[in-house]
């Protein structure tokens, strides 16, 4: 894209351009804007700090700087002298709510011409609604200036010979006795590309000249420019749009005349038009754009705070879509986007405003509505968007998530609401997709749990806050210490315990899991050693990984790296990993082959919960299976016939097992009758602390 080689020219420090850049494929809104109307407009980009960062070639042919003079400068460079100051003021104001601001501006070029234009600045905000930059989109407006000086000189002389030549219309008007208005002269090229050309009837009433329409419409401007004002208006006449002047001429202190001018405005208007358009609408799918939305909102919210209205705020998100745009190519998303775009469009009433916000997020803005008739829309869209969509001779299937806050119990805030409804959408997804969710304060009451939850986690982490305590795994016959299972405990010094259950899933969504079983690792194998040392018998320390830990690339070479670290000889290291990390094959087998070639051994972790396939178990080098707990808690004829099928399964292929949660003497019992070896459990021991385990390794 052709922005796009002009950032590579610029001179600007990497991490600028490298943000520029990314705002630009991001944005698409944005790049689309500026790529749609390079060819007929003067553009640039500015940063917030007023620093130019983009120009197009006509911005350059305008100005009549080279590129190069005019990326770093500031606005300053073209500053005639004529800038209104208390514009600026007003500009920086609305941009900086991420509004439009439009004036019209008088620049110098650099031979020392003055240019006139009208300016659009549009801000461009990033994906979270941040300004980054501001466009300038400007129209050469030089030409009507010209006029209106070309006008004052020909005030002064040889008045016809200039008129005639002007590429606009003048003309001149006085009224009769009765009153009516009467045109003297109509000139200039513009009124003979009306039609309106020289044979005008001179000396005829306007009112019968033009429409009863026109004239009703203009009578009003042209006597008050009668009455001695300085007038300006903008007249529809034929298919043209006009911008008329009004200078009243005096004579002994009495209007005798008034000239007018008239330059014709229909292409700007057009691309005003057009400008506004891009600026508040997202040209993907015809729907309003964020800002366009946020506008809408925050007038909504005026309205029903007098009005006393509840409305309602929808978010959307489309389950999948990711999956579409790689497999299918971004061609067909785009596409599917908009026809997203006109379904939803027709599940909503007409004063409601359906947005895309971006990627494969949309909002619908539900003014004056209740409760029920917003779920009846909600479903209404569900419906319609689970038909499927006919793209180039594909059917897709698709779902949406919606969550809908309510105002005023929700918010009484644009943003409240907007993040309320961002959050039961998040929860709908959660619950299963292609759902929908009302706000309720129960789910803030979760959420807010949840985000205090993960800072607490993150503060644990960098001050000590977790251990880990240890279960003993006995062998049955001998009741003697084989291996310890490392578990990881949280006393929070303000709440108390809490259990590896409740945040372990939750730092496994965030991500925080990778430092978090990194330390785990490496605290338990420093244990370990560190037992060893002090010359306790040797036992085997179990450590209980993570999906994503084990889907890191590097995950084997890690434990490497541990295990160098701590001294730890790798027999000692047993890794607890589950079904359902083995079923990306290719990543399992490497990783596991890795692991053997290393010398560590691998459980399988709450054995029999999972559904894949038994073929795995011969196929990777495991060592040993771990029977869940709930058949052993529960040892029904039926469960017994599962552990017994699970021990004949390892011995056949030559893996050890060991029995989980054993608690009582009879538990113990059917298993050693069914041939088990290990066990692990209250029975014989709960999680210990490693003082305790120092213990009861040494006898005492
Ligand atoms: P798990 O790996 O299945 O660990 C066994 C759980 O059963 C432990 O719960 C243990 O305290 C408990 N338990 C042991 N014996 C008995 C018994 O006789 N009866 C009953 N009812 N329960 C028994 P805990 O410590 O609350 O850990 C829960 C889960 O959290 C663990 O299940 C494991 O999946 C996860 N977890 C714990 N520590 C870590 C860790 O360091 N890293 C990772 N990734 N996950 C961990
Ligand atoms: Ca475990
Ligand atoms: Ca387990």
């Amino acid at each position: 894209m052709k922005i796009l080689e002009h950032i590579g020219k610029i001179d600007l420090d990497r991490t600028e351009s490298e943000r520029l850049e990314s705002m630009l494929n991001h944005l698409h809104d944005v790049s689309s804007i500026v790529h749609a109307l390079d060819e007929c407009f003067s553009l640039s980009i500015t940063s917030k700090d007023g620093v130019i960062l983009y120009v197009n070639d006509r911005f350059c042919e305008l100005s009549k700087y080279d590129l190069e003079e005019i990326i770093g400068q500031k606005h300053s460079l073209f500053d005639s002298g004529l800038y209104p100051t208390d514009h600026f003021n007003s500009m920086w104001h609305l941009l900086k709510q991420g509004q439009v601001w439009q004036s019209e501006l008088h620049n110098r070029a650099k031979d020392g011409t003055i240019y006139s234009i009208n300016a659009t600045v549009v801000p461009i905000l990033d994906q979270n609604g941040c300004l980054v930059n501001f466009l300038s989109i400007d129209i050469d407006i030089t030409d009507k200036h010209q006029t209106e000086k070309a006008l004052k000189q020909a005030q002064k002389n040889e008045f016809q010979t200039t008129v005639k030549h002007l590429q606009n219309a003048v003309f001149k008007y006085r009224k009769n006795e009765a009153g009516h208005i009467i045109l003297t002269m109509l000139e200039g090229k513009l009124a003979q590309k009306m039609g309106l050309s020289s044979n005008w009837p001179r000396e005829s009433r306007l009112e019968d000249l033009v429409s009863k329409r026109t004239f009703s419409y203009a009578a009003g401007y042209l006597e008050r420019g009668f009455a001695g004002e300085q007038v300006n208006f903008e007249l529809t006449l034929l298919e043209f749009v006009l911008l008329v002047h009004l200078s009243p001429l005096f004579e002994n202190g009495k209007v005798t005349e008034v000239i007018g001018t008239a330059i014709d405005i229909t292409e700007r208007k057009e691309t005003e038009r057009q400008v506004k358009k891009m600026a508040h609408y997202d040209d993907l799918t015809g729907l309003a754009n964020r800002r366009q939305f946020q506008k809408k909102l925050t007038e909504t919210l005026h309205h029903s705070a007098q009005s006393q209205e509840s409305f309602a705020v929808m978010f959307l998100d489309l389950d999948r879509f990711k999956n579409i745009n790689d497999t299918l190519g971004h061609n067909t998303g785009d596409l599917l986007l908009a026809k997203v775009a006109l379904r939803l469009q027709k599940c909503i009433r007409r004063a409601d405003i359906a947005a895309r916000l971006g990627g494969d997020e949309y909002a619908i803005l539900l003014p004056s509505i209740t409760h029920e008739q917003a779920q009846l829309i909600a479903e209404r869209i569900q419906k319609e968007i689970s038909h499927f969509f006919l793209i180039e001779n594909l059917d897709i299937f698709i779902s949406t998530s919606i969550g809908i806050s309510m105002y005023p119990q929700d918010g009484l805030e644009a943003e409240t609401l907007i993040r309320n409804a961002d959050a039961a959408m998040y929860f709908a997804k959660e619950s299963g997709k292609n759902n929908y969710q009302f706000f309720t304060s129960d789910l803030h009451r979760d959420m807010s749990n949840k985000m205090m939850l993960e800072r607490e986690m993150h503060r644990a982490l960098e001050q000590g806050h977790f251990h880990l305590d240890y279960q003993p795994q006995i062998d049955i016959k001998t009741g003697q210490t084989i291996g310890v299972e490392a578990l990881i405990r949280w006393n929070h010094p303000k709440i108390g315990p809490v259990s590896p259950a409740d945040f372990i899933p939750l730092a496994e969504e965030t991500g925080l899991i990778i430092p978090i079983g990194t330390w785990v690792l490496e605290t338990a194998c420093a244990q370990n050693k560190a037992w060893q040392e002090s010359g306790l018998p040797p036992v085997c320390m179990s450590v209980n990984v993570s999906l994503r830990q084990f889907m890191q690339k590097h995950f084997a070479e890690q434990i490497e790296q541990i295990l160098q670290r701590t001294g730890l000889s790798p027999k000692w290291l047993d890794v607890e990993i589950t079904e359902s990390m083995t079923a990306d094959v290719a990543h399992a087998e490497q990783v596991l082959n890795r692991l053997r070639d290393i010398g560590v051994h691998v459980s399988i972790d709450d054995f029999g919960t999972g559904y894949s396939s038994l073929s795995y178990l011969s196929r990777f080098p495991i060592t040993k299976l771990k029977i869940d707990q709930s058949f052993v808690q529960d040892l029904t004829e039926h469960h017994q016939a599962i552990v017994k099928t699970i021990i004949d399964l390892a011995q056949n292929l030559n893996l050890k097992v060991i029995a989980e949660g054993v608690e009582t003497e009879e538990q113990a019992r059917l298993l050693r009758a069914l041939n088990c070896t290990e066990a692990q459990g209250y029975l014989y021991a709960e999680p210990l602390s490693s003082e305790n385990i120092k213990k009861r390794l040494s006898g005492l």
